[in-house]
């Protein structure tokens, strides 16, 4: 269950002036000899050590925040794979061809920390303790078919329309933003500037978070629930 989250340390990226490596490990064995300006950079949060040892400790701290908390439970095969189907549904919602269905999008629903767990167990990578707040980061290459595995579900973030046209999560920086799409309307991705394109850009991943509203009200009673937000980008091209 944890193999996926750990399998994410096992690339690291070695920087100097003069190289630029990507070296697979082995059991977290270095193959390379590594230059004086060696960083290890840890591809899911993008973090940067100088030292080994602090980047080990880096995946240590995540692995923990992969244990199963004691406040939850074990969800059924059953239960669990219908939770990836209400997920899927919500993300497919917002998936439209209107250039204002496209771009960064947000969505939040009630979910338990258990369900939470049922579903990105394995791919937690931040846990702040003091908000109780558990973030997941999918990016690169990947992403999608990380996350197709984890939703059963290869059209997770694909919708196909009339006339050879889709919607999609995107999910990995070197896809091509659409430019060129024929719209009725005016299109703001022909005239966004290098800056926000840039910033766009920076932004491709999907982040799940899993958090607790909490709600007081008079005599200092309070009521609760677990939700998890699901932030996203999405774009549109032709079927090819
Ligand atoms: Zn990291």
């Amino acid at each position: 269950m944890h193999n996926a989250s750990l399998s994410s340390f096992s690339v690291y990226t070695i920087l100097s002036p003069l190289s630029f490596f990507i070296v697979i490990t082995n059991n977290n064995t270095f193959t390379l000899a590594m230059a004086s300006s060696t960083v290890y950079k840890c591809l899911t949060c993008n973090k940067q050590y100088k030292r080994k040892t602090a980047y080990n400790r880096h995946q240590q701290v995540v692995a923990e925040y992969n244990t199963i908390p004691s406040d939850c439970y074990i969800l059924s095969v059953n239960a669990t794979n219908e939770f990836k189907k209400t997920i899927v549904f919500m993300i497919k919602e917002r998936l439209k061809l209107h250039f204002r269905s496209t771009g960064k999008q947000n969505i939040t629903f009630p979910c338990s920390k258990s369900q939470f767990f049922a579903v990105f167990g394995g791919h937690i990578h931040h846990f702040n303790l003091k908000r109780q707040v558990y973030k997941c980061i999918f990016r690169g290459e990947a992403a999608y078919d990380s996350l197709a595995q984890l939703f059963d579900d290869r059209f997770w973030g694909t919708k196909f329309f009339d006339h050879d046209q889709r919607a999609f999560v995107l999910t990995y920086e070197s896809q091509q933003i659409d430019v060129s799409f024929p719209l009725e309307d005016p299109d703001p991705l022909d005239i966004q500037d290098n800056k926000s394109q840039k910033r766009q850009k920076k932004l491709v991943q999907v982040v799940a978070l899993w958090k607790v509203k909490q709600r007081s009200y008079a005599h200092y009673n309070s009521y609760s629930s677990g939700f998890i937000s699901l932030s996203f980008t999405i774009n549109r091209a032709w079927i090819v």
